[in-house]
């Protein structure tokens, strides 16, 4: 369990002013010169070394994303930008950062800047966050206006940060589409390689990290790469924010050490399981597109990138949604079938086909009008999508249905003999409504 004094967002919940003299009694802006005066590679170096994952869902080691970057430039700008955009749902941990710890952000937007040689940054903010938006651009304002940041400020190194708002969809939260929507086109994903790394916005060499994972390198560096490497567990170390939603008896955000259980993060934080443990179903722990776990693999198990993958699930953005035996399990996947097929783009045609054609066969089997068959068709057809496409939402919409398969077919047989006993009966999603 975490203890207070490791907590990096000691104002998650808002209850002291967000402002930047604040912002400062909590520690922010404390040295941010010393760290910059000990050079870029130092700077990387601990990032390495503190074994930070990416917060963003990937998990990819974000000190080694920053070594990417070219060490010397060929005439071409460098650029951050942070992934704002937090469209996963049942994730909601970044508008609390934005909201109430702003300026935990664009400090380690001036530092992670500074590691990778680039002298503008640009944060990219989901459409529907506009009270968000508005704190963040009070609290860069006012970093401007005590020159941390700008052409002139007081840490040496000219640094320009912005603000751009999106317009909404989530598609505009895969990197290069976030990239394409930056540039003022739709936000369409872009094949990879070239890489962002090599080229991204406007064609140069760009690093895009998610809040969360920029918002805590002021402090990791202040603090020590062998502080925050000392918490969790092996591969999986540091602090984590969870957003735990569903049947719990009080929902929350929370900032906890990587790897502790689920049922202590839930027994701790959320009150328990609404209706005790016993009445636990399934849980999807890492925003909806990560398959479901059942309640007898999760109870126990580690809360981190390398557990929950073993499981055949993910951390994700550690968006925990706890479902209990009320849910209507094959209704809710569908539900979520829906949001892909909804969010695809189009480019891709086992995308913008597979997720329709996925949400129409789960519609039918939600009701029981479908073939025992057509359970192994649907897996088939997600595996053939999964994969086979330009970016992640292909993949993104074929894990719940493949998860819904494995944990619970049985769940599906039953809704289609009971309806191929009772053909005429109104569907059993219909008569719970
Ligand atoms: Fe677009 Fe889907 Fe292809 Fe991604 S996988 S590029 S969302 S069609």
């Amino acid at each position: 369990m975490l203890q207070d004094k490791d907590r990096i967002f000691t104002n998650l919940y808002g209850l002291h002013s967000p402002d930047l003299a604040a912002a400062k009694m909590r520690g922010n802006w404390d040295g941010t010169k010393f760290l910059l005066e000990k050079g870029r590679d130092w700077i990387i170096d601990e990032m390495k070394k503190s074994g930070l994952r990416g917060r963003g869902g990937a998990g990819f080691p974000t000190g080694m994303k920053w070594s990417f970057m070219p060490k010397q430039s060929d005439g071409r700008p460098s650029y951050l930008v942070v992934n704002a955009d937090e469209s996963e749902p049942g994730t909601c941990k970044d508008r609390e950062i934005m909201r109430h710890d702003p300026h935990l952000l664009i400090e380690g937007c001036l530092i992670a800047s500074f590691a990778m040689n680039a002298n503008a940054a640009y944060i990219y903010i989901r459409g529907e966050y506009i009270a968000e938006r508005y704190a963040l651009q009070r609290a860069i304002d006012e970093a401007y206006e005590a020159r941390l940041i700008g052409q002139d400020n007081i840490h040496g190194f000219p640094f320009d940060l912005y603000l751009h708002h999106g317009a909404g969809a989530y598609i505009c939260g895969e990197e290069t589409a976030l990239l394409e929507s930056l540039e003022g086109k739709k936000g369409m994903p872009r094949l990879k390689p070239p890489f962002p790394a090599n080229m991204g916005l406007y064609g140069c060499p760009t690093t895009v990290n998610n809040v969360e994972s920029i918002a805590v390198a002021g402090t990791i560096l202040r603090r020590g790469a062998s502080w925050f490497s000392s918490i969790g567990r092996p591969n999986n170390v540091g602090t984590k924010l969870f957003c735990v939603s569903g049947h719990v008896e009080k929902p929350c955000n929370v900032e906890e050490a990587m790897g502790l259980t689920f049922r202590e993060l839930i027994d701790t934080h959320c009150g328990g399981i609404r209706g005790g443990w016993d009445n636990l179903l399934a849980v999807i722990p890492g925003g909806s597109s990560v398959p479901c776990v059942p309640a007898h693999e999760i109870m126990d198990a580690y809360m981190d990138f390398d557990t929950l993958r073993n499981l055949k699930s993910g951390l994700g953005t550690a968006a925990v949604i706890v479902m209990d035996k009320s849910t209507d399990i094959v209704r809710a996947i569908t539900r979520i079938s829906y949001f892909y097929k909804h969010e695809s783009c189009g480019q891709c045609t086992p995308c913008r086909e597979g997720t329709g054609w996925m949400w129409r066969v789960l519609t039918r089997m939600s009701e029981g009008r479908a073939q025992k068959r057509e359970i192994d068709m649907l897996l088939e057809v997600s595996t053939q999508i999964e994969g086979h496409t330009i970016c992640a939402l292909g993949d993104a919409a074929a894990w719940p249905v493949q998860g819904l398969i494995r944990h619970f077919r049985h769940e599906i047989e039953k809704r289609i003999d009971d309806y191929a006993a009772n053909p005429h009966s109104e569907p059993a999603m219909l008569a719970a409504e």
